[in-house]
């Protein structure tokens, strides 16, 4: 019994351990990721309904030669913590807007781009100056871009953002909340968002097919982001079965494996060649 608990301890700081060595590792690393070329923004097909494409979402990919491939999961709040979000989130910015643009010009296609935006970069106090220049530079359409939010932003937060939210839109910008029905929001809180589209988090979607209470509640967030006026978006498809679900529950739009995993820019550009037919 003694030997037993003193595995598991040894177990438990072993692991502690190397949790620290990893997240340290991670910040010095991710230091010198962007002068190193280590990062890149990998697009991931949104579509709608009718099989046509809506957008793409930007996600960030790092290859580090002593880390290896570390997740988004893993940096961003690492990144957050430590003063060094904002560097990365220009990064995605300017990376994502030109990249689409490029694409879209070459391809002579629109569709949405979809970035994730940190709480911590919302905060800046010239964030929406910066994006907005970003978006000029880029010479990317207004109009065709979202800003997905994620819905664990705490009350406080939200209302120091809630006026910036509403200047965005004022610039023809969209807002999507992402992971939505994991976080904090409640129903009154929707009412006052300046809020386009509601990313209903994959979690919820993972389980439409045997549970019917999760189904229900499916059912239930697609109905209000209808009456409220959103679009509604199912992250983490990836099933045809799903599919037929969230279509028959009128879902808009639909984002996940069964359709594409996040590609290259070189691969999007395959991928919507044949779209494009
Ligand atoms: P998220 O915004 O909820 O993104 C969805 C995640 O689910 C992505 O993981 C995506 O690759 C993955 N995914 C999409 N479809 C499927 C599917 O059908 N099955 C499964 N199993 N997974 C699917 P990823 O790229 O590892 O990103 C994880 C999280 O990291 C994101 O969650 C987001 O919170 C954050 N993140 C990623 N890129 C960025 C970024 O550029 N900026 C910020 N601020 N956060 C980012
Ligand atoms: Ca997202
Ligand atoms: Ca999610
Ligand atoms: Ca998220």
């Amino acid at each position: 019994e003694a030997k037993k608990r003193k595995n598991s301890y040894c177990l438990f700081s072993e692991k502690m351990r190397h949790n620290n060595i990893v997240k340290s590792d991670i910040e010095y690393e991710l230091r010198g990721a962007i002068e190193n070329n280590e990062l890149w923004m990998a697009y991931q097909p949104q579509i709608n309904a009718d099989g046509t494409l809506y957008g793409v979402e930007a996600l960030i990919r790092w290859e580090n030669k002593k880390l290896g491939f570390v997740g988004p999961d893993k940096f961003i709040s690492i990144a957050e913590e430590t003063g060094l979000m904002r560097e990365l989130g220009d990064f995605i910015i300017s990376t994502s807007l030109r990249e689409i643009e490029k694409i879209q010009t070459k391809l002579d296609m629109r569709f949405y781009l979809s970035i994730n935006i940190s709480v911590v970069q919302l905060i800046e106090a010239d964030f929406l100056a910066n994006l907005l220049r970003e978006v000029e530079n880029a010479k990317f359409d207004r109009a065709s871009l979202t800003l997905e939010i994620t819905e664990s932003l705490s009350i406080e937060s939200l209302d120091d953002v809630l006026p910036l939210l509403y200047e965005i839109q004022e610039h023809n910008i969209k807002i999507s909340l992402d992971d939505f029905g994991t976080g904090y929001s409640s129903l009154s809180m929707l009412r006052e968002l300046p809020i386009n589209e509601l990313k209903i988090d994959k979690s919820f979607i993972d389980k439409i097919l045997y549970d019917e209470n999760e189904k229900a509640l499916v059912q239930s967030i697609i109905n209000i982001g209808k009456n409220f006026n959103m679009k509604t978006l199912a992250e983490g498809v990836e099933s045809n079965d799903q599919v037929k679900v969230l279509k028959a529950l009128n879902c808009d739009i639909f984002q996940g494996y069964y359709y594409s995993k996040p590609l290259s820019k070189e691969n999007l550009i395959e991928f919507l060649k044949k779209e494009k037919i």
